[in-house]
């Protein structure tokens, strides 16, 4: 029987294993942490009763990954849960841009740029599942749309700040801003526009739900369907030599995958990966607040996510400085209230409040204040609702997964060359070049998130290879 190993249990590899499991190959998932999941943990932090997700939180990526939904992980007790509204992007004095999973109420919130708003995604949205299925795959590839293809690569290929002059609200603005600095990178360099056309499709065509009971549910569904075909994973197993099977798949990063199988891989391989650089970093606080945060605008008050900088030109400069290495005193932060669309989260009155900040790559310093600060600039009156705080910097997120170099949550810096270089220029990056070794993890094609997409293409490619 062929034999397989997967390092590392995060939504990649438990992807992979299921390929693997389902073509009848005997697999094992090896876990360093003494829990499966990698970034898609969840866990009661500070408050008997209130459930936090330790990393990711909200997913777009999860509930718009095709393979993901070909396995109908409902069945293993994934349920998807939507908050009324996807994302607000508060500026001062009580307004926001709002992204509401229904275009027509988008558009109709966004006044006179709405019409601008609706020419853009709308047919995005429309094509929502064929875009999907070309993004969510290696950039080198032959497209089964050109043309759609073609038209959203040359829009894609822009800077955030360039798609950002159709409109003149800094509401419209801003909220296209928070999209876009899912990259963690300056807006006003190229490649930005992609993630803030991408997420506001995602928006529009599968909303941004929550993961019932915790992001924790989606590794446990995929753990269940591991081993309903015949898989097994064991955690508490740091690899860190280069398992006895037919197939190795790592859902690491490139050091870790150099570091255990580096010997056995060709140069043309090692030095990609050796080039590979991080992005970023995060820094992570779960707030326990009694009451919710007393948001000013009053669809912040029932958003899913909040992306905190004020203005574009705010947003950018601040992108900017984490970019330089420098510390911003008011740096974009995200916020998620998972509670709102899943109140079995909270105890009583105190609900989970999850939030980070960006910060430069293996920052040191405390971010907690900086965080506290950016809520508080839109909720006056957040501070005095704390009831307790747990916080991870850069080091704490590297201490729990190897693959969160410096706090880099995205699997590497999101710069151009790195998009097309994921982790090396091959129409099967998958490969490590050597009979049976694969990566997986986010520094593969389509890169961050829970989607599980990189596993399940470096394990097809597996399979077809045998
Ligand atoms: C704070 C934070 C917030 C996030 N928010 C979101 C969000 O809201 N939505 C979203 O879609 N994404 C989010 N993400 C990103 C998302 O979690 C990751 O992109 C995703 O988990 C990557 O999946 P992966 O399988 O590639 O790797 P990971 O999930 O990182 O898992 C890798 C696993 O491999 C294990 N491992 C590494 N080395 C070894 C070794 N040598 N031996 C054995 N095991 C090893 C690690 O312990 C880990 O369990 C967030 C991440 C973080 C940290």
């Amino acid at each position: 029987m062929t034999t397989a190993v997967v390092v590392g249990s995060g939504p990649n590899g438990l992807a992979a294993a299921v390929v693997l499991a389902r073509a009848g190959i005997d697999v094992t998932v090896l876990e360093a942490e003494d829990e499966i999941g990698g970034g898609t943990r969840s866990a009661e932090l500070n408050v008997p009763g209130v459930l936090h997700d330790i990393c990711s939180a909200t997913h777009p990526t999860g509930v718009a990954s095709p393979f993901f939904r070909s396995l109908d992980l409902e069945r293993h007790g994934l349920e998807w849960l939507w908050p009324e509204v996807d994302a607000v992007h508060p500026l001062d004095g009580g307004r926001a841009g709002v992204l509401f999973r229904d275009l027509d109420r988008t558009v109709e919130g966004l006044g006179v740029d709405g019409k601008a708003w609706r020419k853009l995604y709308a047919p995005l949205a429309a094509a929502s599942d064929e875009l999907i299925g070309e993004l969510f795959r290696p950039i080198v590839h032959v497209p089964k749309h050109p043309i759609m293809m073609a038209k959203f690569g040359m829009r894609a290929l822009q800077p955030a700040s360039w798609i950002a002059k159709r409109w003149q609200t800094d509401e419209a603005r801003g909220l296209f801003a928070g999209l876009a600095a899912h990259a963690i990178y300056p807006l006003n360099r190229p490649t930005t526009g992609g993630l803030g056309l991408m997420f506001g499709l995602t928006s529009h065509a599968y909303g941004w739900p929550v993961a019932k009971g915790g992001s924790a549910a989606i590794a446990r569904a995929l753990a269940a369907d591991v081993v309903e075909h015949g898989g097994r994973i064991e955690t508490g197993h740091e690899v860190s030599e280069l398992p006895q099977a037919d197939i190795v798949i790592f859902d690491t990063s490139p050091a870790g995958a150099l570091r255990i199988a580096g010997d056995a891989l060709p140069g043309r391989v090692r030095r990609p990966l050796k080039r590979w650089r991080s992005g970023p970093g995060v820094f992570k606080v779960d707030f326990a607040v009694e009451g919710g945060v007393p948001w000013t605008n009053e669809w912040a008050r029932k958003a899913g996510t909040l992306h905190l900088a004020g203005t574009l030109e705010e947003l950018n400069a601040a992108e900017r400085e984490v970019h330089a290495g420098r510390m911003p005193d008011r740096p974009f932060v995200l916020v998620c209230q998972q509670y709102l669309a899943d109140p079995g989260r909270s105890a009583g009155d105190v609900h989970p409040v999850w939030s980070y900040a960006h910060v430069p790559n293996g920052y040191t310093g405390d971010a907690t204040e900086a965080i506290t600060d950016q809520i508080e600039r839109f909720a006056p009156g957040f501070r005095d609702r704390i009831v307790a705080t747990t916080t991870a910097g850069p080091a704490q997120l590297e201490a729990h997964n190897a693959n969160y170099a410096g706090g880099d949550i995205g699997g590497g810096a999101n710069d151009a060359w790195q998009l097309v270089m994921r982790p090396r220029f091959s129409p099967n990056p998958y490969s490590l070049g050597a009979k049976g070794l694969y990566i997986c993890s986010a520094s593969t094609p389509p890169g961050g998130g829970v989607h599980g997409m990189g596993g399940f293409h470096a394990a097809t490619a597996a399979v077809r290879n045998l």
